[in-house]
């Protein structure tokens, strides 16, 4: 390299580095006269003030109680009301589908319908990792996506299809995302090579006992990976899962499980829980919510995909499974346990021509639920799709409430939430990371 050429470069480096403070240094954002639902579970506030600079939220006070920043952008939202970007806490992004522009209409529509950030259950973690990337950097308008790297018994590996499409060309049970966990396995190398995936947590799946589960949790909390679970991890129970200290366990009805005489050796008998003879609040599972509320293990309850299993396929779901789950989620709620708002699903409706790009995220439905059938009140929902759904992602600290310091992920809605919670669908627009995104697309 020649000493000419070295000096330009050498320049241009000092120049940008001059450069950079001043492009970071965004005019603010004001949206004033704003009511704000602020996600925490206490009141709405009317004539409020959210100031934003760059990413974060920097102070939310009354109206004119301070001056406007100069240059500040302002957004007057009178008669607007304004909610934290929801949290879909159990999605599936990935499918069969390889092509990375498949997902961004997809992506962009759970942005619009007010979704700010997802925890992906499981999927091929090559395509979740980049998506992840170019999401969490907006490049894409797209939610923030947190992820998992999956572990089960190696008979599930066999078992279920999924994990040969979410692993294909790699040895089944060997790729780092889908890994078969035995009593022989290296358990701290197979979780750094969890870890090294960039996920944020284990997802523990199927057919591990007790010993293992307790084993690999206290590795991946010492390496910093969070543990999310189903209820169902045969032969472990969910109470085995709760007292490892497992950090979220899924799905409302597999918590039958907890009072059965007994449980499935293969996570395949799951589905069938005696709903008709054991109640919600049999003693075990007044136990286990004792046990939740103690550890602070946040239940994922997924009320919405089983409704619908309910709906149009009764027979692969044990009879009396909605009512059972309504009660025991509203128990739940009720003992104080946290509940977070997830969908297990893509995040929107689908039939057999495909996903429904145009309507709202089944994160509403879900609210609605909890709402409608286990005794929440708007604001308890939405503090539970919002603040415990930004504690399950493993971002309690940078999401989830409308507070100083925090991403300045936020919906604004045009008519009040508290008063009917399916108005968290009427939408005005939506911001994430400090960028407004509108329903036309600018
Ligand atoms: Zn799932």
């Amino acid at each position: 390299m020649s000493a000419s050429i070295l000096m330009k470069r050498m320049t241009l480096l000092v120049l940008s580095a001059l450069a950079t403070p001043l492009l970071a240094a965004e005019p603010s954002l004001l949206l004033t006269h704003v009511t704000v639902i602020d996600g925490t579970g206490t009141a709405a506030k009317p004539n409020m003030t959210i100031a934003i600079e760059g990413q974060r939220i920097a102070a939310i006070y009354a109206d004119g109680s301070q001056e406007a920043p100069k240059g500040a952008r302002v957004e007057d939202l009178s008669g607007r009301y304004v909610i934290p970007g929801l949290i879909d806490a159990h999605v599936h992004l990935t499918g069969a589908e390889p092509d990375i522009a498949h997902y961004q209409p997809h992506l962009q529509a759970l942005l619009r319908g007010g979704v700010t950030g997802v925890r992906d259950m499981a999927g091929d973690d090559r395509l979740v990792a980049y998506l992840a990337g170019e999401a969490n950097s907006d490049a894409l308008a797209s939610p923030d996506i947190f992820f998992v790297a999956l572990m089960a018994g190696p008979t599930f590996f066999a078992e279920d299809e999924r994990a040969k499409d979410a692993s294909e060309g790699e040895p089944l049970g060997f790729a780092p995302w889908m890994q078969a966990i035995s009593s022989t396995t290296d358990i701290p190398l197979a979780v750094a090579e969890a870890k090294g995936t960039g996920a944020t947590a284990l997802k523990l799946y199927a057919n591990l006992p007790a010993s293992l589960v307790t084993k690999i949790t206290a590795e991946a909390h010492r390496q910093g990976l969070r543990v999310w679970t189903h209820a169902t991890i045969f032969p472990a129970t969910p109470g085995d899962a709760v007292a490892a200290g497992v950090d979220t366990i899924s799905h409302s009805p597999y918590l039958v499980w907890a009072a059965a005489p007994s449980v499935p050796d293969d996570y395949r008998g799951r589905a069938l829980g005696d709903f008709e003879h054991i109640q919600p609040d049999a003693p075990q599972i007044i136990a286990l919510f004792k046990a939740m509320k103690q550890h602070g293990t946040i239940l994922d309850a997924t009320l919405l995909p089983f409704e619908e299993e309910a709906q149009h396929h009764s027979k692969s779901v044990g009879a009396g499974i909605m009512p059972w789950s309504y009660a025991v989620t509203k128990l739940a709620h009720q003992q104080g346990v946290l509940i977070d708002v997830g969908t297990d699903s893509s995040g929107l409706s689908a039939d057999a021509h495909g996903v429904d790009l145009k309507a709202l995220p089944l994160e509403h439905t879900e609210m609605a639920l909890l709402v409608e059938h286990c005794g929440f009140t708007p604001i308890e929902a939405i503090q539970a799709a919002t603040q415990v759904s930004a504690a399950a992602m493993g971002q309690a600290e940078q999401r989830g409430t409308i507070t100083a310091g925090k991403r300045a992920d936020l919906v604004v809605l045009t008519a009040d939430p508290t008063r009917d919670i399916h108005n968290t669908g009427k939408i005005a627009f939506v911001v994430k990371n400090g960028h407004i995104y509108k329903k036309d697309g600018a």
